[in-house]
Formats: C-alpha cells, sequence, structure tokens
C-alpha cells in the first residue's frame, strides 16, 4: 500500500475506535494500541505534512489561537424553549396540540445543561461550528470544536448540505476531575459544568478547550438536502448511524405517560453524564411542526418542562472548620446523612462568620439544604421552629485548627486566614508555588510531585526541599534515578534564584511578582527587608498600607521565621543581583509585541521605564529591542526586518533581573 493510502487507512480506524470510545462509551481497541497507532500516523504526517487532513485525529488538539470570534449567521434560528413549571401548564400545552391535530406523539428527551452549537458538514466534511448567539447570528468556534470529540470530522454517506444543532456540556466526570487539577494547582474552581463548557468553548486558544474535554449531543437536524424525515425520532436514529452522540428519544402518545417520563427523568437525573435542567417534550411529526409553526421566540410544538433544585431538612450535627489550600478558614455544617442531588450530603457549606452570623446557624439547628448551580450545598435557611433549648450563636475559631497559628481576617475582604509560614493545609500549594516558574522555577516539581512528597512524608515545609536526596525522591511512584537526579539538580540550582523570586515564592499575602521585585530592587537583601518597619515600608513606591502590614507580620510569624532560617541554612540566596535601581536600561528604547504570559504589558512597562528605559509603540532603527510575546504580529515582522534583536519574555525577564 502506499504511504497515502495507508495514512487514510489508518486515519479511517483510528476514527472508528474514536467514535466506539468516545460516542458509544464502548471502547474496543486497548489504549495502548491506538496510541500506537497515532504515533504511526503522526510520523507519517510529519514527513507528508501535505496529506494532513482536516479530519485527522491527530487534528484534534487544537490549531491555532485566533483573535477574535467571527459571527455566523445561522441558517436556521435556534430557538428558545418554552418553559413549563407544572402539570396543568404542560396540560394546558397538550390542549392546545390536540385541539389543532387531534393525536399526536412526543418525543421526551433530557434537556441538558450545556450550551447550544450549531454543526455545518459540507459533503460529509465538519466545516463549520457556531455557538447558538442571539439564536440568529452566533460565534464561530470551529476551531475548538474541532477538539470535542464526539463530534465526528467525517461523516460516511452524508447529504451534501447537512446542519445539526446540539447541546455542548461538560460531563460531570471531567468537571470533577478538572476541578480536583484545579485545587491542586491552587487555581480557582469551575463553579458548574455548564459555566466550565460556556468558558471553554470561548476559548480563543483551542488548545485550552482541548484540555477541557468537552462533550456534544446532537437533538435536531437544522437543515438537510438529503430526504426528508417523518419524525424526530427517525431522524435522530439516522444522526446516529452518522456517528454522532444523539440525545435519547423515546416516544409516548399520552399525556399521562409524558408526564410520567418526565417524572422518571426528573427523579433519575442525577444518573446521567451531563447536567439536566429540565425535559423537553416535542411533537414527534414533522409535518405537525411545520404546521404549528413558531413565535418570534419559541416552535409552539415543543415546551421545556424545567426542575427546580431539590432541597432537603437536615439536622446540624456540629459546625466544622476546614483551612483551605490558601489558609482560608471554611466553616461548614456537618448534618446528618441526606440524599440531595444524587448523592449522600453530610454537610454544606456556611462561607464565612457573616453568612453564619446573619442566618443565625447553631449546632443542633435543623437547616434546609441545597444544590443549586454550586457543587457544594449550600444552607438555604434555618427551621426556626425546629431549634432545641440550649443552643449558643456560633463563632468561628481565633487559632487555625490545623497549627494554631493566630487566624487574621483579610485585610480586603471578609474571610478569615490561617497566618501559619508552615500550616500543614496549606503545605501542598505552598510547594507548588514555591516552585511555580515566577518563584523558585524549579522545573519538574510541579503538584503531582509534590503531592508524592507531601504524602510519602518527606517534606513538612518548602524549607525541607533542600534536604531531599536523590536517593529518597528516587522511592517515589514513577520517578526513577534519572529523574531524581534531575529534581535534586533543579532544586540545588534554585538556590540562586534572585531575591525578587524568593520574596515571591513566600506567598505573603499581597505581595505577588511585581511587589517582590519591588522590594528587592529597594532592599538589596531579604535581611534589609525584614528589618524594616512597617511605617518604611508604605513609602516605598507601589507598596501601600495593606501590603506593608503584610509584610511586617509574616516576618513577625514564628513560623516564616523557621523557614526562613531553613533556607538560610540551605544556602538560598538573599541578595539581590539587580544594578543600582534606574539605570540598567538607560538610553534604550524597547517595543512590546504579542501577549506575554507572565506579566501584563503593563508590567513590564513599568520594570523598562523603572529601570531608565523607554517603551515606543512602533518598531524604527532607534529601537534596542523588540519583545514578543505569543502571537506577535507586524511589529515583530518589522523589527526582523531592520535587524533590530528580538527577545522572547524569557530572554527580556533574564536580562531584567540581572
Ligand atoms: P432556554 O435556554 O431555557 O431557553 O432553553 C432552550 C435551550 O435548551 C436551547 O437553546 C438548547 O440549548 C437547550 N437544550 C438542551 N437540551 C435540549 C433538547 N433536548 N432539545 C432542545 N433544546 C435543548
Amino acid at each position: 500500500m502506499d504511504v497515502k493510502s495507508k495514512m487514510e487507512s489508518l486515519r479511517e480506524l483510528l476514527n472508528e475506535w474514536g467514535h466506539l470510545y468516545y460516542v458509544m462509551d464502548a471502547p474496543t481497541a486497548a489504549d495502548y494500541e491506538y496510541d500506537q497507532k497515532l504515533r504511526e500516523l503522526e510520523q507519517m504526517e510529519a514527513e507528508h505534512p501535505e496529506w494532513i487532513t482536516p479530519d485527522s485525529p491527530t487534528q484534534r488538539v487544537g490549531g491555532k489561537a485566533v483573535a477574535s470570534f467571527q459571527p455566523v449567521q445561522h441558517p436556521v434560528p435556534l430557538q428558545s424553549l418554552q418553559d413549563v413549571f407544572d402539570p396543568a401548564e404542560l396540560t394546558a400545552f397538550d390542549r392546545r396540540i390536540r385541539e389543532t391535530v387531534g393525536a399526536v406523539e412526543y418525543v421526551i428527551e433530557p434537556k441538558v445543561d450545556g450550551l447550544s452549537v450549531a454543526l455545518e458538514y459540507l459533503d460529509g466534511v465538519f466545516v463549520r461550528g457556531a455557538t447558538r448567539g442571539d439564536g440568529s447570528v452566533g460565534e464561530d468556534v470551529t476551531e475548538n470544536l474541532r477538539t470535542v470529540r464526539s463530534i465526528p470530522m467525517k461523516l460516511h454517506n452524508a447529504p451534501h448540505r447537512l446542519v445539526v444543532r446540539g447541546e455542548c456540556y461538560m460531563s460531570r466526570n471531567v468537571f470533577q476531575q478538572l476541578n480536583e487539577e484545579r485545587t491542586l494547582k491552587d487555581e480557582p474552581l469551575l463553579a458548574n459544568p455548564r459555566n466550565a463548557a460556556a468558558g471553554s468553548l470561548r476559548q480563543l486558544d483551542p488548545k485550552i478547550a482541548a484540555q477541557r474535554r468537552l462533550d456534544c449531543i446532537i437533538f435536531n437536524i437544522q437543515l438537510s438536502d438529503g430526504d426528508p424525515f417523518g419524525t424526530d425520532a427517525e431522524q435522530l436514529d439516522y444522526l446516529e448511524q452518522l456517528c454522532f452522540r444523539v440525545i435519547p428519544h423515546p416516544v409516548f402518545g399520552t399525556l399521562d405517560q409524558v408526564q410520567e417520563e418526565i417524572n422518571r427523568l426528573g427523579e433519575n437525573r442525577y444518573q446521567y453524564p451531563y447536567e439536566m435542567d429540565g425535559a423537553v417534550a416535542k411533537v414527534n411529526r414533522i409535518a405537525l411542526r411545520e404546521q404549528f409553526g413558531s413565535t418570534a421566540k419559541f416552535p409552539r410544538w415543543a415546551v421545556a418542562w424545567k426542575y427546580p433544585p431539590e432541597q432537603k431538612l437536615a439536622k446540624v450535627l456540629d459546625i466544622a472548620v476546614q483551612v483551605g489550600r490558601t489558609g482560608v478558614l471554611t466553616p461548614k455544617v456537618v448534618t446528618e446523612p441526606v440524599r440531595l442531588a444524587g448523592t449522600t450530603v453530610t454537610n454544606a457549606t456556611l462561607h464565612n462568620q457573616d453568612f453564619i452570623s446573619e442566618k443565625d446557624v447553631r449546632i443542633g439547628d435543623t437547616v434546609l439544604i441545597q444544590k443549586a448551580g454550586e457543587i457544594i450545598p449550600q444552607v438555604v435557611s434555618v427551621d426556626h421552629a425546629k431549634r432545641p433549648d440550649g443552643t449558643v450563636p456560633y463563632r468561628l475559631p481565633e487559632h487555625c485548627p490545623v497549627c494554631g497559628a493566630p487566624v487574621a481576617r483579610d485585610p480586603d475582604g471578609v474571610a478569615l486566614r490561617c497566618t501559619g509560614a508552615e500550616c500543614p493545609a496549606q503545605l501542598m500549594r505552598n510547594l507548588v508555588h514555591f516552585a511555580s516558574r515566577d518563584c523558585m522555577d524549579i522545573e519538574g516539581l510541579g503538584p503531582a510531585v509534590v503531592r508524592a512528597l507531601v504524602e510519602k512524608g518527606l517534606i513538612q515545609t518548602p524549607g525541607d526541599l533542600y534536604d531531599l536526596k536523590v536517593a529518597e525522591v528516587a522511592q517515589l511512584e514513577r520517578m526513577g534515578e534519572k529523574s531524581a537526579q534531575n529534581l535534586i539538580a533543579a532544586i540545588e540550582k534554585s538556590k540562586g534564584s534572585s531575591l525578587a523570586r524568593l520574596i515571591n515564592a513566600f506567598g505573603i499575602r499581597q505581595v505577588g511578582t511585581k511587589a517582590a521585585q519591588v522590594l528587592a530592587k529597594q532592599f538589596r537583601t531579604l535581611d534589609a527587608l525584614i528589618e524594616t518597619k512597617e511605617e518604611t515600608l508604605t513609602e516605598v513606591p507601589d507598596i501601600g498600607a495593606i501590603t506593608a502590614r503584610c509584610l511586617t507580620e509574616w516576618f513577625q510569624n514564628p513560623q516564616a521565621q523557621h523557614l526562613i532560617q531553613k533556607l538560610r541554612e540551605a544556602g538560598v540566596n538573599f541578595e539581590s543581583y539587580q544594578q543600582e535601581a534606574g539605570s540598567k536600561f538607560a538610553g534604550m528604547t524597547f517595543v512590546l509585541t504579542g501577549t506575554l504570559e507572565q506579566m501584563t504589558r503593563n508590567q513590564a512597562k513599568t520594570s523598562i521605564e523603572e529601570n531608565g528605559g523607554k517603551v515606543s509603540g512602533s518598531v524604527s532603527k532607534k529601537t534596542t529591542y523588540v519583545v514578543a510575546g505569543e502571537a506577535a504580529g507586524s511589529k515583530l515582522a518589522k523589527a526582523e526586518e531592520l535587524g533590530i534583536p528580538v527577545l522572547s519574555e524569557d530572554e527580556f525577564l533574564t536580562l531584567l533581573e540581572f
């Protein structure tokens, strides 16, 4: 077989396996086998890039980022649905239908809580995908949709033009996994699967969308120049044959059956892989749909039954306080077990002291809880009639329940936070931060390794990193001698990090990259900074009263002092490498282009100006350096044309620091 045909048959095979895996949830090939074939295809494509086709599974990882989304006019509007909330409203809908047509059948579908998309195929090839937008005009998110594995890129025996509509969603499993990963990396959590799906689909960089592992379920043919269908059910069966994931679509003839199915779906709704916010009843016969037509917003032949969030009463056995990875104390009620929204719940969040005081939640109370939009159940209200005698108002502790350090209220908010620099509850997050790129930049010390080190008990504070031995690290799962050596070497190297990085690595409240740079430049040694009084700190440009307070409090904390002592003994650099402030870039002109990852353009500009340099908006012969971030445009081209040196962001940062 020649190479081109071989590539084609590999593509076909991988797409077929992909369909079984991602759409049918019935994998046949072993992951290993799939990966091997994929690798084989990748190698052939590397040798013959001219034969890469858009439907190749290698194209699912996300192509080039775009600057903005183009508008797309939908050939058939993506309409909304009329809501019904109770049996009377459903009966009225059914009556209107039957008065006109007599006998009727309905399909009952889950109302998937994601976001609506239209997918267009020409001669079976996926050419465009758009969001719903206002229903008439949406946004072109084709590149992001290409990364959605359950959307076929190529259809066999499809009509010349086909536009289908479906719901893009993030499955509960993926949502949970992503949030677990985010917790570990101390990134803000995704609030709920719907927002997560919407946010992912509107990422300008498809590579990010690819990581979100979205799914898509189809519920309608918007437009087709193939043979028409008699019923919705037939149309969906056909789409299933074309390899789409399609919505479940049982058909019922009487109102009682319809109501029963809606109730059944409602009861089972937490067993589905996607979030369901209702059930949709649609007239099954397409000709009847055409007869009923639509209002300006809704079809007259369908309604959406909305399910309210489930609420339950639960008895408060205790109020527990958790210390999060950022040190925030979060109170929650511990309740008797209650079944709620598909899971057994034994606690619900109380957010903070203000919330507790406002609702006056007490141990012994009976509270109403629900899961609405968010994953963690919330306390809705207290049933005061059920309050037993002898309860007392609740107040959060003044010391961290984990490490005993004093608790302080955030100067700019309502959260109470543990002030311990070595608090075990915050250890993983602190270590990940300590090792991160803007801090000590320890290569290979990501969240997974940090977790392994902490779980093995090898590290109690970031200072312990410098005591690690190769043999200890090599014992960790999936580590091995070589990686262990590399990690220890990277840790060793980090001892020479700049003072600014070290200050940033402490993770002091209010002190990020920028403030750390300012402080390093101003005080030149860590000891000078430690000795500086709060009043003096506030005189430093860009250091406000709150930051000054956070700094002095932190340095006075015994745990922080212990950490600093450990780092000192380890030989970590405590001094600034920077030259005298204000002179380094004297007489130089910089042009910034593209998106910087580690700082905003403004931060880059400020740091150039602070060092005596100038920033200009356009490249000329007088330009000293062009700093090019991601997706740099015409300025980069101009620099190359004029032979002006171009710096990457990392090179620029190095220049700035040394
Ligand atoms: P609403 O957003 O409340 O107006 O409800 C209409 C939306 O429900 C549509 O835009 C679709 O995105 C969504 N939807 C989810 N599942 C279905 C379904 N099975 N049939 C029709 N629409 C659905």
